[in-house]
């Protein structure tokens, strides 16, 4: 398959991107990895008249450790997200998610920013990113803004970026305190897709685990570290808990049961911190 005829633009900034962006109007996108995108344009499921590559825009890249937080370019790539060892010290789940991802293949062109845009319920980026408080960076005509991670996927390939804006960096908050968070899922085969998974959270008095892969946003649930009397207490709480949340099922499994692997993943998630 090819996409429909478009024009491409090659911009070197941020502010010349957003510009095209403007000028296209709902017509516009921009092109960072091209694993979602290109794939959707050929199957004609995406048709934009203008492509904006970023890719030439060194402001969207790079890591940055710091003290307090963790930054990262909007076109940071899953692999160097797996490969940077001062993420690996300080923030170890990065990487493991960055791991979870794809195939090589996928995960040298794929970006953090692209996964975050695109939406799909079942990408691991925005439920991490959500779980770890994580703020986005977003630059259009009339400015920058921040979005918390958590309100920014609106539903099914649907954030609250508008048209004209890119999304340039994200602020990832590192804990005062030791924080713990790991990430596990249930794929078909390793690289696919998540069924469902969870990354769980064990910061202060709280355990909080976010699901993805569940049909809709990343959504989180809490437990207090009081009421975590044993294993099978945690997975009554969790089984409640699950139960409560909006799930949708496909052609690989229902809803009731993509709420007992999101049970069963979540425990495997609280087994790897506690
Ligand atoms: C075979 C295969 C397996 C995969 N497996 C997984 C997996 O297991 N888990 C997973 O999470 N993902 C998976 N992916 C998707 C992969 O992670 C993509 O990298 C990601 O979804 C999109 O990132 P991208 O950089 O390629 O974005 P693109 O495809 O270039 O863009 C995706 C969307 O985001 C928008 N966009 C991108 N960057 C920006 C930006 N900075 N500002 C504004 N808009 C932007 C684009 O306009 C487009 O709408 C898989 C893909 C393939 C082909």
């Amino acid at each position: 398959m090819k996409p429909v005829r478009f024009r491409y633009e090659a911009p070197h900034t941020v502010e010349e991107a957003v510009d095209h962006l403007s000028a296209a109007g709902i017509g516009g996108k921009a092109l960072a990895g091209g694993q979602s995108l290109v794939p959707m344009m050929n199957f004609r499921l995406a048709r934009p008249s203008v492509l904006v590559d970023l890719n030439g825009i060194a402001a969207l890249r790079g890591i940055t450790v710091a003290e307090n937080h963790v930054e990262l370019g909007a076109l940071v790539r899953h692999q160097a997200v797996a490969d940077s060892e001062r993420l690996r010290h300080a923030l170890p789940v990065l990487a493991r998610t960055a791991s979870l991802i794809g195939h090589w293949g996928i995960r040298t062109r794929g970006t953090v920013g692209g996964s975050v845009v695109h939406a799909d319920p079942s990408a691991e980026w925005p439920a991490v990113l959500a779980a770890l408080g994580a703020e986005l960076e977003l630059v259009g005509p009339s400015g920058t803004r921040r979005v918390p991670a958590g309100e920014f996927i609106l539903g099914p390939l649907t954030t609250a970026i508008e048209t004209d804006e890119i999304l340039a960096r994200i602020y990832i908050p590192r804990a005062p305190a030791p924080l713990r968070c790991t990430i596990e899922e249930m794929a078909r085969r390793p690289g696919d897709f998540a069924l469902a998974g969870s990354v769980a959270v064990h910061a202060g008095q709280e355990i909080r685990w976010t699901f993805f892969g569940l049909g809709g946003p990343p959504e989180t649930v809490a437990v207090a570290q009081a009421d975590r009397q044993d294993e099978a207490a945690l997975r009554q709480q969790l089984t409640e808990r699950v139960a409560a949340l909006e799930v949708t099922g496909d052609m690989h499994g229902g809803a009731e049961w993509r709420r007992r692997v999101a049970v069963a993943v979540a425990l495997r998630a609280w087994r790897q911190i506690a």
